[in-house]
């Protein structure tokens, strides 16, 4: 076994060997305490005939802990600083494939095909560049990659949103977006002090696994969000008075936004934050082909 990348002392000496300094803007924290990628990596379920992804694995902290256990690890940098210093960190590690690539435009399916053909199984596990934590979660989630499981460390805040339940000031349109994919669970919370530099907020580590219960079919998912989020435009306004404000000629079309209503069985008196995930399914159903006639007309 070699020595653990995460210790304060190894990073230390890793960064100063290569002159390396952090970026802010990529959101460069580096985990320095052994423990916590234990404990991040026991959330995840890998064995040897798992595959790992990896977004952002800096200088190859969780990285080293993933290819311990899993049978292949193919890890994003967007960093071209990073790609000799993990040359040389990950040189014990055969199974590991760093992409130098920004993960937001990859292709996740062609680079699945590529990395992943003898692998049933795969799984997301990476402490986020926290400048992008949404978008990546929903480019993993929307595009439907072949993914059983995402264990990912990101602001406490974020996480919050994305584990909350109807009814409670963290509830919008994030929670009700990831959750319609996946259940959600915080792991463990990460205090500021296990990174160099130290973020500003405390982390969260969440576990999200496929949902196993079927919601009522949806005429198209990014309508569902559309109506999700014009939902919490402002947050104290009714239903009623965020769709016609949010919807393309809502205004114009108030009979039919009434109709959907009606048709969803939803009171439009009510405000975004009470409805659950499967009401807004039924809302945004039959809004959906009153949105495409406006289109059209
Ligand atoms: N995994 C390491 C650790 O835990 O110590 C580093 C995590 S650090 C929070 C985030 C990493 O993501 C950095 O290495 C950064 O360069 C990388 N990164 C930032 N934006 C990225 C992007 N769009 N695509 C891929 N990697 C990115």
């Amino acid at each position: 076994m070699y020595k653990d990348i995460a210790t304060p002392m190894r990073t230390k000496e890793i960064l100063e060997k290569y002159g390396f300094s952090f970026k802010k803007s990529l959101g460069q924290n580096f985990l320095v305490d052994p423990n916590v990628l234990h404990n991040i990596v026991s959330h995840a379920d890998i064995t040897k005939d798992t595959g790992v992804i990896e977004v952002g694995p800096g200088i190859g902290a969780l990285t080293e802990h993933l290819a311990r256990q899993a049978g292949k690890v193919v890890a994003f940098e967007i960093d071209n600083r990073l790609l000799p210093v993990l040359e040389d960190t990950m040189s014990p590690y055969p199974n590991v494939t760093v992409l130098h690539q920004d993960v937001l435009k990859a292709d996740l399916h062609q680079v699945i095909e590529e990395q992943f053909a003898d692998f049933e199984d795969i799984v997301v596990v990476a402490n986020l560049p926290y400048y992008i934590t949404t978008p990546i979660i929903m480019k993993f989630l929307m595009e439907k990659a072949r993914v059983k499981q995402l264990v990912i460390m990101m602001q406490r805040e974020v996480a919050d949103r994305i584990t909350a339940v109807p009814s409670t000031k963290a509830y919008g349109s994030l929670s009700i977006a990831v959750q319609y994919y996946m259940n959600a669970e915080v792991a463990m919370i990460v205090p500021k002090t296990v990174f160099i530099p130290q973020p500003n907020v405390e982390s969260a580590v969440l576990s999200l696994t496929r949902k196993k219960e079927a919601y009522p079919d949806v005429e198209d998912e990014d309508f569902l969000f559309t109506v999700t989020q014009g939902s919490f435009l402002h947050r104290r306004k009714t239903l009623w008075n965020n769709l016609q404000s949010s919807l393309p000629n809502g205004k114009e079309n108030k009979e039919l936004i009434q109709q959907a209503f009606d048709t969803a069985g939803v009171d439009p008196g009510r405000r975004g934050e009470t409805l659950s995930i499967i009401e807004f399914i039924k809302l945004a159903n039959a809004l959906y082909p009153h949105f495409h006639k406006l289109k059209q007309g």
